[in-house]
């Protein structure tokens, strides 16, 4: 018989998860086994959990499945391997974080680099296939990231809620060359944090951060921003193009209401860049022609590749990027979505099934 390990999985549409026993996995053809010494928690997994069954059949989902979609851990071992694997960077014992995004590898949208565009994407570990909140987990060898001396208990947030921002990030870079350009951050949690230091590490603009929260806002001025204001409200708009004489050139949005939009789209600057990173689903019921800067773009909801997960985990490794997280027992996994639900995190919780 199979020898089993504990994980946190959705059982049924509509239903809370259970902690429960399964058989460890076994890894298939160019795959490897991980020890998932970290994985960290996520607003999504929340949704999943109240998701009505056809969204989730739509998405080609089965239960049962193990949540968890920010991984770290250790490589155990590896499965067949073929020649295209390119396992040879990889040994058993090493540190890595796995990619959170799922890919196919081969259409055209993969082969040009925009993973998040790939059809195989809407299915992952921990959305829809088993995923890290349990000891072990499988994955392809290419989704697998070295993180040097990085803690993999600790850098399971890189391969989304980094990764993600870096993605942003890179997109807007480009607006964001000059000492006196600027950039609004709208949101200080998980997402906001770290693209307040990915915008420090890759851009000389003056970072303006907006959020509610006190205690984010004083995280954020630790993480590279340059100045912090209270919001979301009707008035951010106007103390944001204040303090940033006359509009940011880029809003960079993790919130994604229909106040953090407009008070980001009435704060640019023309020709400037909106970022829509958040997804709580806000609108624009705003004219565009009168309300809105002009020459000005928006980005929609984008995700992040391969390319960002590599890319963070450097900048963590050079020191660039801190990984603000708590750790948690996979036995105190319910309650720290509770916490997670309740919107008042600093950071995030990176559940460790070795605790
Ligand atoms: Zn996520
Ligand atoms: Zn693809």
């Amino acid at each position: 018989m199979a020898e089993l390990m504990t994980a946190y999985r959705l059982v049924e549409w509509g239903h809370s998860p259970e902690l429960t026993y399964v058989p460890i996995p076994v890894p298939g053809e160019d795959e490897a086994l991980v020890a998932v010494a970290g994985n960290g928690l996520c607003h999504s997994d929340l949704t999943m959990m109240s998701m009505p069954g056809e969204v989730g059949s739509a998405l080609g989902w089965h239960m049962p499945f193990t949540l968890g979609h920010e991984i770290g851990g250790t490589i155990v071992s590896f499965g067949p391997l073929s020649a295209t694997a390119s396992a040879e960077q990889f040994t058993v014992g090493q540190a890595v974080v796995l990619v959170s995004a799922n890919s196919c590898g081969q259409c055209a949208d993969c082969n040009r680099g925009m993973e998040t565009l790939c059809s195989s994407a809407t299915t992952g570990r921990g959305y829809g296939r088993d995923g890290g909140l349990a000891e072990f987990v499988v994955a392809p060898v290419r989704d697998l990231v070295a993180i040097g001396h990085v803690d993999p208990g600790r850098a399971g947030p890189l391969t989304d809620a980094a990764a993600t921002s870096h993605h942003a990030v890179a997109r807007v870079a480009k607006y964001l060359q000059s000492a006196d350009s600027s950039v609004a951050v709208l949101g200080a949690g998980g997402l906001g944090i770290f693209a307040c230091q990915i915008l420090a590490a890759l851009t000389p603009a003056r970072i303006l951060v907006v959020d509610r929260d006190p205690v984010r806002r004083s995280l954020a001025q630790e993480r590279g921003a340059h100045q912090v204001l209270d919001g979301i409200d009707r008035s951010t708009a106007k103390a944001l193009r204040e303090a940033s004489d006359g509009g940011v050139d880029v809003v960079i949005d993790v919130i994604g209401t229909d106040d953090s939009i407009i008070a980001g789209m009435r704060s640019m600057r023309g020709g400037g860049s909106f970022a829509l990173v958040g997804s709580e689903g806000g609108l624009l019921p705003k004219s565009w022609f009168s309300n809105f800067p002009q020459e000005a773009e928006i980005f929609t909801f984008q995700g992040s590749t391969r390319r960002d997960v590599a890319a963070v985990a450097a900048l963590l490794g050079q020191g660039a990027v801190e990984l603000d997280v708590e750790v948690a027992a996979l036995s105190e996994v319910t309650a720290a979505y509770e916490r997670l639900g309740a919107g008042s995190l600093t950071g995030r919780i990176v559940v460790q099934p070795g605790r």
